[in-house]
């Protein structure tokens, strides 16, 4: 009597247990709601189940020359076998077309042919009790193939060349981890085939789908570096491939960005500085609105929302249901929490025109002016304009357009006491741009550094030509930005620059800006000792702005405090206004500090401010910031 093969049985347990495990870590990772998930599954269920009815038919077969019943067994395990394995090729193309993002639009005469031939091979399998189509048992019980078995290959092999093309067509949208591992499962496939072909012995072809879709599992629907594990939102990574995937599959896109605007109050709330826990609050309400592998933290304050093919059409309902969510606290603990939100709706790529641009928009702070709660359509051009800005920034650094404006500083007596330096930028394609416009956008870019050195080797360089000293200026200010002084090298470039001009440091006064005094108070504390030390004067810029903090203002050993133009101004419009400005005054005079105003437009304003006892005006009664020539002719004429 004939005996169950060893050696397929061990093929097929093994491949077995590999699908097991492939199902097993796909539902312990929770990888299942996507729907390329459950075609995945399918395809993997598919596999499962063709194992199993082989292997009763490997004992049903031994046993069916004798036994009734197990001939009976065998036909139904047969006939499952087939009705079953004709899915298994269309399915996994349909988990090919997703997994790569191509489900858009199954046009028609697709979906005929692709649904029509599925239809086809079923009816073949499925009425072969009644037609033998397929396979048929001859009086000694010995299995014959027919024709049928033949088209259902035929059809499996369309569908896998179907999913190989499509694989190919979006080839640019992958990473190179899916490339490799989606090869690898079609080379592996295919070999099991032939070898099962060639030797009908070797029941390689389940092995070697088990064996593949182990690799796919491990490789593409592991998602473990794209996601957030507690919240289940992707990540900055996982919006740019997707995003790139959307648009080289030609998927409608539309993103909505949610930014919250008042982030501090989980500082606040929580006691804490996890601005993770942000995410966390708003992680149910988010996938309550749309499936959460459609939800990426950008960063901790921003979050996208990508809307595909039909969704789009409902992005701007989507934003107002979210805008009005926003109305109301959410939970937090016991805690509820208002958090305010602006949520900017753009289509891809047809207003941001890829990824990147998603990104930075997503980083982006908004214009300071604004008051919407939705921002679309012409409210996007401040990303136009502010990307326009950092190429002329670009642009600037490598044509050398930035020049070194002037404006000069007096003595509340009118004797010429010096001149602040100021940065400007003539560019070719957008003209002039203004530094309150770039210089925030040079602090993000990185290349601060660069233009606060440039202004200063320029200052170096018109110490060196005498010119200060013929008209006895005490000092030229110059501008720091505090994302500059915070470089752990700082003290060293200002130094190599002031060594290579050889200059007197006292001759130079550096302001930096109050607010950021108060930021990080430790760390300037000890840069302006430490160039204090070696001669370089200090001024505070735009003291009243801020948050002011007398304490670490005043133990700071500023030599002069500027005095904001607002604060004149305002003392001008009111008599609360004018209280503040005597106050200010009279508080840094008696913290024995010199004083500048700056903004000062009328000779009422010097009288005042003569009354008050300052020491130094600046402002465009004397002059603009001027080009150097225009300068030097200025204090020239009324010397
Ligand atoms: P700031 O340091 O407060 O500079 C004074 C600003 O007030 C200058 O604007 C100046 O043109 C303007 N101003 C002076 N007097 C008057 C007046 O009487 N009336 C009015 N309406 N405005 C007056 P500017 O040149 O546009 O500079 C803006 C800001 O950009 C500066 O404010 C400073 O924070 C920054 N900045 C300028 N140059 C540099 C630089 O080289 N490095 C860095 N880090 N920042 C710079
Ligand atoms: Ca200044
Ligand atoms: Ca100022």
């Amino acid at each position: 009597m004939a005996e169950v093969s060893l050696y397929r049985m061990e093929m097929y347990v093994v491949a077995l247990l590999l699908t097991f495990t492939t199902l097993l870590y796909t539902f312990i990772q929770n990888r299942t709601d996507k729907p390329q998930n459950k075609f995945f599954i399918s395809v993997n269920c598919i596999v499962l189940i063709n194992i199993i009815t082989s292997i009763i038919t490997e004992y049903a077969k031994v046993q069916s020359l004798v036994s009734n019943k197990a001939f009976i067994l065998r036909n139904i395990m047969e006939y499952l076998y087939f009705i079953i394995h004709a899915m298994l090729c269309p399915l996994f193309s349909m988990y090919v077309i997703h997994a790569v993002g191509k489900q858009q639009k199954l046009v028609w005469h697709r979906n005929i042919l692709f649904g029509g031939l599925f239809f086809v091979t079923e009816i073949i399998a499925v009425s072969n009790p009644l037609t033998n189509w397929v396979y048929t048992f001859d009086a000694d019980r010995t299995f014959h193939r027919n024709w049928g078995i033949y088209s259902i290959y035929a059809a499996a092999a369309f569908y896998y060349v179907y999913a190989g093309v499509v694989l190919m067509s979006s080839w640019d949208a992958l990473t190179k981890k899916r490339r490799v591992s989606m090869l690898y499962f079609f080379l592996i496939v295919m070999f099991g085939v032939v070898i099962q072909m060639l030797n009908s012995q070797i029941r390689s072809e389940l092995f070697s789908e088990a064996l593949g879709l182990l690799g796919v599992m491990i490789a593409v629907e592991n998602e473990n570096d794209r996601i957030d594990i507690d919240t289940g939102f992707y990540n900055r990574k996982a919006l740019l491939t997707d995003i790139k995937s959307h648009i080289v599959n030609r998927r409608k896109l539309t993103v909505l960005n949610i930014k919250i605007t008042n982030p501090e109050i989980i500082k606040r709330a929580t006691g804490t500085t996890n601005m993770d826990i942000l995410s966390d609050i708003l992680a149910d309400y988010l996938k309550s609105v749309i499936p959460r592998y459609q939800i990426y933290n950008a960063n901790p304050e921003s979050f996208i929302l990508t809307l595909v093919d039909r969704q789009t059409e409902k992005s701007m309902e989507i934003a107002q249901k979210i805008s009005r969510r926003f109305t109301l606290p959410f939970q937090f603990n016991d805690a509820e929490i208002l958090l305010n939100a602006v949520i900017i709706k753009a289509d891809v790529p047809e207003e941001l025109k890829n990824a990147e641009d998603v990104l930075s928009m997503a980083d982006q702070s908004l214009p300071k002016n604004n008051k919407k709660n939705i921002l679309i359509g012409d409210d996007l051009d401040y990303l136009l304009r502010r990307a326009a800005v950092e190429e002329a920034i670009g642009r600037g650094i490598a044509e050398h357009s930035f020049e070194v404006y002037y404006q000069p500083t007096y003595h509340i007596k009118g004797r010429l006491h010096g001149a602040e330096a100021l940065i400007r930028l003539h560019d070719s394609v957008i003209g002039n741009v203004f530094p309150d416009e770039f210089i925030p956008i040079a602090e993000q870019m990185g290349t601060i550094d660069i233009l606060d050195n440039f202004v200063f080797s320029e200052v170096c360089r018109f110490l060196l030509s005498g010119i200060p000293d013929a008209f006895h200026m005490d000092c030229i200010n110059v501008n720091l930005s505090v994302m500059h002084c915070m470089q752990p090298n700082f003290i060293e470039q200002i130094n190599q620059i002031a060594s290579q001009f050889g200059i007197n440091k006292r001759n130079i006064n550096f302001e930096i800006t109050e607010s950021i005094a108060a930021s990080d108070y430790g760390l300037l504390s000890a840069i302006v000792n430490v160039l204090k030390s070696e001669g370089y004067q200090f001024s505070m810029d735009d003291y009243g702005t801020g948050y002011s903090n007398m304490e670490s203002i005043f133990s700071l050993d500023f030599d002069v405090v500027k005095i904001d133009k607002s604060i004149l101004w305002n003392a001008e419009k009111s008599e609360v206004g004018r209280i503040v400005l005597e106050n200010t005054v009279h508080m840094v005079r008696q913290m024995h500090r010199k004083i500048l105003v700056e903004g000062v437009e009328t000779k009422e304003q010097i009288d005042l401010l003569d009354t008050l006892g300052v020491d130094y005006l600046q402002g465009y009664f004397f002059s603009r910031p001027v080009p150097k020539e225009d300068f030097v002719a200025y204090i020239s004429k009324a010397d």
